[in-house]
């Protein structure tokens, strides 16, 4: 899969994606990262990509125009398994089931927000869809599309070293992942529940359903395990 990233700050993607499964499904070509300076396609002295908001009130938003040009020169004719996302704290909340609805696409692209935001044409006109990655509000885009491209990356085939990784995490069929222990069996006292040490797979197997329904109840009583 290949991730193109619009971005005022080319430079932030270093970090996030030179360790790991990011890093290594690059490597071994199971996915492309871009990263695009969305400066290239303004047309001023100045490289302007922002401007006040109508009707007042604070700060700046980036403007429609280089956001568009760029996404029409990325994609000159843009098919249907190439998406535009844009990252935004009014979007639809990102979860699991939206990384996994993501791998029918061919190529994303992310529009990293800036400032107080984007002009909201992109979000109408431009983008297939308006994702926030929770109910709180960063500074930009690129830590949300860092987030949401390490999420999807680790869903493609031969980005995890072990297929079933994946497929047994949080989430994944509706509740959390069990709690799990390594060793030592016995650690200030605290030990590892006995079950664990025994070595009887279908009793191991029963123990960790019942203790992640319990944790999930606990923690997160807002999940409940798919049927
Ligand atoms: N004024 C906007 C609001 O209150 O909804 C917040 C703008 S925020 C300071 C700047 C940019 O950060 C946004 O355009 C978006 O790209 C990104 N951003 C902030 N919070 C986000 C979130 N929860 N999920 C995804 N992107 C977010």
């Amino acid at each position: 899969m290949k991730f193109h990233l619009l971005t005022i700050f080319p430079e932030f993607f270093e970090g996030p994606f030179k360790h790991g499964v990011v890093a290594r499904g690059a490597q071994f070509g199971a996915l492309e990262l871009i990263v695009h300076d969305l400066r290239k396609w303004t047309h001023d002295l100045h490289r302007t990509v922002d401007d006040r908001p109508f009707g007042g009130g604070e700060g700046m938003l980036l403007k429609p125009q280089p956001i568009f040009e760029a996404v029409e020169a990325i994609w000159p004719e843009k098919t249907a398994r190439q998406k535009v996302i844009l990252l935004s704290a009014q979007g639809r909340r990102f979860t699991q089931q939206v990384a996994r609805e993501y791998l029918d696409a061919e190529e994303l692209l992310f529009i990293c927000g800036r400032y107080e935001g984007v002009d909201e044409r992109v979000a109408e006109h431009l983008a297939d869809d308006e994702i926030s990655i929770g109910d709180y509000v960063l500074s930009g885009g690129e830590l949300a599309a860092a987030v949401v491209i390490d999420s999807v990356a680790r869903l493609l085939p031969g980005v995890l070293g072990n297929a079933d990784s994946a497929v047994n995490e949080s989430f994944e069929d509706g509740i959390l992942d069990c709690p799990q222990w390594t060793r030592p069996a016995e650690f200030r006292d605290w030990k590892v529940p006995e079950v664990l040490l025994g070595g009887n797979h279908a009793e191991i197997r029963k123990w960790r359903r019942q203790a992640a329904i319990e944790k999930t109840a606990r923690l997160r009583p807002d999940l409940s395990p798919q049927k």
